[in-house]
């Protein structure tokens, strides 16, 4: 083992949830060394990079990182036929370019004090330490809290003796730019079990780039989801006059669809991002959450560092925050019953008629986000900036 080097908060990941965390602590004043096994953020990038609305509304993402606002989703049944078209009069969606994200936010950070450190991986904890792997080999870490940003399958929540995610879809999708093509930006979602069973498949074409991607529980692919996502890029609908490349980015990763955990801290840490579960049962969209919970963290961390009273770790607690989600775990038990296209073809004559129409706008284009956690002291902050 080499020196043992010092911080008091030790952030493990360096996903939007982790640098926006670590950031908002620095900003604070606190010594925050940030953590990330990836060498390069702008790799192995795991999500389409849709923010929503209320996203866009409450946070200033950094210039030109945002393709064109998405006003128009098209939800189609098993086959295509007969698609059902929601407009709305106010931009929905709009797609980040996370490379450009990733990068700007690990910038905020080092500029706000963090010390970011790449291509080290978090392999374990011991008594007010943490183990690293990194290119100079193993190093142990002094830390007073430990930030669990580490990601669906985290292993600070294992040693932290926290809740883990148990329910998982798995997703994957292909990027490339879009040469060609007309026609509104749009969000087109395909409810087929056969390639997306429990969730969706989905073309992204917001006149820039493309993004076609399938998820859904590993377990129910017929033929697995790499095979799901190749049947589903023949047919992918809202690509017409778009030329396809052969070489496309490909992404991909786990999704925890059972809604925040309960236990998300202890007084040695936190979790924050997927890692807490911190993700839409529903709508699998998390890069919201990340933000709004990675901001209640930053603020019970500082009245505890400040304080010196670690018990204060305990006003992070899962339990409150999860009675948002009520519905939309209900909603997901109900996604995930369906399970031949046969069922989902079922639901279309009701999706096409008023009533129907109305639930889905209300679903895609309302106004819920992740419930606003209560922080200490915490004002809300018009438009604050990432980080
Ligand atoms: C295919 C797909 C598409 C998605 N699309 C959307 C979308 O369009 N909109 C939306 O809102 N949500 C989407 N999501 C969900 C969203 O992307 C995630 O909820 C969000 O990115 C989670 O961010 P995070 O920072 O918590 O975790 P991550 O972004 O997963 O970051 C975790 C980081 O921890 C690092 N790490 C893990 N273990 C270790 C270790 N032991 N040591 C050091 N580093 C470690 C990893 O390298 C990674 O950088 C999508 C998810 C998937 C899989």
């Amino acid at each position: 083992m080499s020196s043992v080097p010092e911080t008091v908060v030790l952030v493990v990941g360096a996903g939007l949830a982790g640098l926006h965390a670590a950031t908002l602590l620095a900003r604070r004043g606190h010594e925050v060394m940030l953590v990330d096994r990836r060498t390069d953020l702008t790799t192995a990038i795991r999500t389409t990079g849709i923010f929503v609305r209320k996203t866009l509304d409450d946070f200033r993402l950094p210039d030109g990182s945002l393709g064109p606002p998405i006003r128009r989703v098209v939800l189609y049944p098993p086959g295509l036929a007969r698609p059902v078209t929601l407009d709305s009069p106010r931009d929905e969606y709009r797609v980040g370019d996370m490379a450009a994200l990733y990068l700007a936010a690990a910038r905020a950070a080092a500029e706000s004090g963090v010390r970011v450190v790449l291509g080290t991986r978090y392999t374990g904890r011991g008594l007010s330490s943490a183990m690293l792997t990194g290119p100079g080999g193993p190093t142990s870490v002094r830390t007073r809290f430990l930030v669990g940003a580490d990601g669906a399958r985290s292993r600070v929540a294992r040693d932290l003796a926290l809740d883990r995610n148990r329910q998982l879809l798995v997703g994957a999708e292909e990027v490339f730019p879009v040469v060609g093509g007309a026609g509104p930006p749009a969000f087109h979602c395909v409810l087929d079990p056969s390639i997306a069973p429990g969730y969706l498949a989905w073309v992204v074409n917001d006149g820039r780039h493309a993004h076609v991607g399938v998820a859904g529980y590993a377990d129910r692919f017929p033929d697995g989801m790499v095979a799901a996502l190749r049947r589903f890029r023949a047919a992918a609908p809202g690509l017409s006059g778009v030329e396809r490349p052969d070489e496309v980015d490909r992404r991909g990763g786990p999704i925890p669809v059972g809604g925040l955990l309960r236990r998300i801290s202890c007084p040695d840490g936190l979790l924050v991002g997927d890692a807490a579960g911190a993700v839409s049962p529903l709508t699998a969209g998390g890069l919201d959450p990340c933000l709004r919970l990675s901001e209640h963290a930053a603020a019970v961390l500082d009245e505890a560092l400040r304080s010196g009273d670690r018990a204060l770790l305990a006003r992070y607690d899962g339990v409150a925050l999860r009675a948002g989600f009520r519905g939309r775990v209900l909603l997901r038990r109900g996604l995930a019953r369906v399970r031949t296209p046969a069922v989902a073809a079922a639901a279309f004559p009701l999706l096409r008629t008023p009533s129907g129409r109305a639930v889905a706008r209300r679903i895609l284009f309302g106004d819920r986000s992740f419930p606003t956690p209560t922080s200490p002291g915490r004002t809300a902050t018009p438009r604050a900036a990432v980080p």
